[in-house]
């Protein structure tokens, strides 16, 4: 029986049989594994071997994962940032050149600027926009591409089926930051990508209360990932897959709601005096959005806007600091409203993006959105003045 999303949210997963019954799998804390024998021991065949190697509670959240964004398996990290940087060691090596969506998240770069070349890997960035243009870029040593839309901070879609077939000519693989849309929303699996990445930290935890990640990776792609992630050594506490495996349950309520939202807000914010460009490739006026309605089935609450031309850094400042509602603070997806100043000077190397706009991310969180409309108001009247 083929199972509608929310159906499966409900059940991936979970096997109450196999534990006398109770609806969750336990939140088991361990190392060692005893063995019955020790013919069971050296025949590799128990189905757990030792604590790092995988426990019923991670190998839980790992299958609801993989079910979720239609993978041949998935693995988890202890945050986004180790999820992105373990699927990357799995599928580069020395002599190789890789490819980046400017737009990348800007700890994704970090990484990649500062890690890979001292192992002999060569990283360039690309337009978002480039589509199948990518081919131009391509070396005879290129392996590996990284997509993710829509893009930190400036919401660029990128057309990533176009990408993965170009890629695929190549032989390279492409991997996808999928953290906006959880696996709820799309599951770059199906558009062609070879590895689909998590920030479980952001909706799937949903409750900044823990940092989780996940890498999920089809056919052609899992047995490196699966021997990179044991070479390293990769383990994630139980407790933190117990939140992961909670908020799962709960995504698609709270995404839905999350939607509604950002929508109610965008629809103010977009007449206010002083507020210029809207980022969130789900609504009709933005760039993305042909993209986004094509590629994906919903849309999440973290967006961003940028002040009209003319706006001052301090302006930007002072609107934050007005915000009682909405809290300063990195990181986004759990219930609560955030916000934070957009900073792109210096960041992006492929692409100009509003270098010198004054723009400040949203996060809409699950409170009434009138709510949040008259903290946006307040905010705004005070960094501008009548
Ligand atoms: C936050 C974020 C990450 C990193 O997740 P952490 O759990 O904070 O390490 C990766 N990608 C995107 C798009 C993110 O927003």
């Amino acid at each position: 029986m083929s199972l509608k999303p929310d159906t499966k949210l409900m059940h991936a997963g979970r096997d109450p049989q196999a534990f006398h019954g109770f609806v969750n799998p336990p939140v088991v804390h361990a190392s060692t594994v005893l063995y019955p024998d020790v013919e069971t021991m050296i025949g590799g065949k128990q189905a757990y071997s030792y604590g790092r190697r995988g426990t019923p509670t991670t190998n839980s959240l790992e299958a609801a994962i993989a079910e979720l964004e239609g993978a041949a398996g998935a693995k988890l990290a202890n945050s986004g940032l180790n999820a992105i940087a373990l699927a990357l060691l799995s599928c580069v090596k020395s002599g190789d050149h890789i490819l980046l969506a400017d737009t990348v998240y800007g700890p994704t770069r970090h990484f990649a600027d500062t890690v890979l070349p001292g192992f002999g890997v060569s990283v360039e960035y690309y337009d978002p926009a480039i589509a199948g243009g990518i081919k131009a870029l391509f070396r005879p040593e290129t392996t590996a591409v990284f997509v993710e839309a829509p893009g930190s901070l400036t919401f660029e879609m990128q057309d990533l089926p176009a990408i993965a077939a170009a890629a695929r000519e190549i032989d390279a693989t492409v991997l996808a930051d999928n953290t906006w849309a959880s696996p709820l929303y799309c599951q770059p699996l199906s558009l062609g990508a070879d590895l689909s990445i998590q920030a479980c930290t952001k909706y799937i935890v949903g409750h900044s209360d823990a940092m989780l990640g996940s890498i999920a990776a089809n056919e052609r792609a899992w047995p490196k990932l699966q021997a990179l992630h044991g070479a390293m050594g990769s383990h994630v506490a139980p407790d933190d897959v117990f939140l992961g495996l909670r908020g799962l349950r709960t995504l698609s309520v709270r995404l839905e709601q999350h939607r509604k939202n950002t929508l109610a807000v965008l629809d103010w914010l977009k007449d206010q005096p002083h507020v210029g460009k809207i980022r969130y490739p789900a609504l009709a006026a933005d760039p993305g959005y042909e993209i986004w309605k094509r590629d994906f089935s919903g849309s999440s609450g973290l967006c961003a806007f940028d002040f009209t031309e003319g706006a001052s850094l301090q302006q930007t400042h002072a609107f934050l600091d007005a915000l009682s509602l909405f809290g300063l603070g990195f990181s986004w997806g759990g219930f609560e409203s955030l916000a934070i100043p957009v900073r792109l000077k210096g960041m992006r190397t492929a692409t100009q993006t509003g270098e010198n706009s004054q723009s400040v991310r949203l996060h809409i969180g699950l409170e009434d959105p009138e709510d949040l409309i008259k903290d946006l108001d307040k905010a705004l009247r005070t960094a501008f003045p009548a």
